[in-house]
């Protein structure tokens, strides 16, 4: 069966490939000139906020020259729609680890972003999903990798955390666990979009016969979500949902499903998620580097995120962002792209949202 999926979606890619005309547009991977930017932001968060979350929606946010306004306010749309699914649980006083999943599962449904429906597709063709979350309370963390039948891999990475003394569950021992929890799946088609066929197709193009290796101009193309929160009960959290990166080869995993690198969570210390180049990611332990900075050193987090994602990954290579958070709810975006997908909503502030690295969140018009 799955077999037969496969071999559709080879003849069905080789075919565009063929109609393809190889001088079509490949600006997708410009890379633009960042101008004068702000690349680690503190948004106001209110003086004593209850409860806090922030999210992102991937450091690939497209070039100035292919965002049009129609387009822009669609991403701050789902943005301030996902803010607001995780801070009506929080406002409920739901859990930090509940607000999250509400959250990313209303990016995971937009095909805008590179996770769930919109995920990229790997060298074969297929969607394969990476996500975790992590309860700082507890340390307790869940999640899953490779899975290519779960609508909502967050959720699985919920049900890993609260319903099985494991981490990690990867590839068709995910979807089965998915499964087994009567969680909702579909089918590897669902998956299939078109604009994430043409990506995959003018990857291939560009680079036949090579993976997803890296290049500095794709920073263009990391669209992973996450979502960071700080609850009622004083407990963080972080949590983080990717389709990885579009030709990646195929069973690779990237840094998002695992704890330290991606995603990672700590009371004492911070909650961060991340989007970039996962490779760099898991290498530096991206995320528990930023809070054992914290913990260890003493560094406030708007220093760790800087020190970690500014001064120390951007000039190896490692192109990304971060969103963090530190259990008095301040919260951090540290940029060292062009921009990132973000947005934060509090007890004392509404939905704001922000696209490139030079602007603040604001609040949506559109809405
Ligand atoms: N970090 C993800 C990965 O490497 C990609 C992204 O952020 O979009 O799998």
């Amino acid at each position: 069966m799955t077999k037969t999926i496969a071999s559709k979606i080879l003849s069905l890619t080789l075919l565009s490939l063929a109609v393809i005309s190889a001088n079509s547009s490949l600006s997708l991977w410009a890379e633009e000139k960042p101008a004068a930017q702000r690349p680690v932001q503190i948004p106001d968060v209110g003086s004593r906020p209850n409860w806090v979350i922030a999210i992102h929606g991937g450091a690939g946010v497209k070039a100035h020259d292919q965002m049009t306004a129609e387009l822009a306010a669609q991403y701050r749309a789902v943005l301030g729609k996902a803010l607001k699914a995780g801070a009506h649980i929080l406002q409920d006083g739901g859990d930090g680890p509940k607000a999250i999943e509400a959250a990313i599962m209303i990016m995971e449904d937009s095909d805008l972003f590179n996770a769930g429906r919109g995920a990229a597709l790997d060298s074969h063709g297929n969607a394969r999903h990476d996500a975790a979350i992590m309860n700082g309370a507890n340390m307790d963390a869940g999640a899953v990798a490779g899975s290519s039948r779960i609508r909502n891999p967050i959720s699985a990475a919920r049900a890993v955390m609260e319903r099985t003394d494991n981490v990690l569950i990867a590839g068709a021992g995910a979807d089965w666990f998915a499964a087994e929890q009567n969680l909702s799946l579909a089918d590897p088609l669902y998956f299939q979009t078109e604009r994430r066929r043409d990506m995959l197709l003018k990857k291939r193009l560009k680079e036949p016969g090579k993976f997803a290796e890296y290049e500095a101009s794709q920073a263009a193309l990391f669209g992973t979500v996450g979502a960071v929160v700080l609850d009622r009960n004083g407990n963080i959290s972080a949590g983080t949902s990717t389709g990885g990166r579009t030709n990646k080869r195929y069973g690779r995993i990237g840094d998002s499903p695992i704890i330290g690198a991606g995603t990672y969570a700590s009371n004492d210390s911070c909650a961060v998620s991340a989007t970039g180049h996962g490779e760099y990611f898991m290498r530096y332990t991206v995320a528990r580097d930023i809070c054992a900075r914290m913990e260890f050193a003493g560094e406030t987090l708007e220093q760790a995120a800087k020190q970690v994602v500014i001064k120390l990954l951007k000039p190896k290579g490692g192109d990304g962002a971060v969103i963090a958070i530190d259990p008095g709810g301040k919260v951090v975006f540290s940029m060292n792209g062009t921009g990132m997908y973000r947005g934060v909503m509090t007890s004392e502030t509404p939905a704001r949202t922000a696209i490139y690295a030079n602007e603040t969140v604001r609040e949506n018009t559109s809405e």
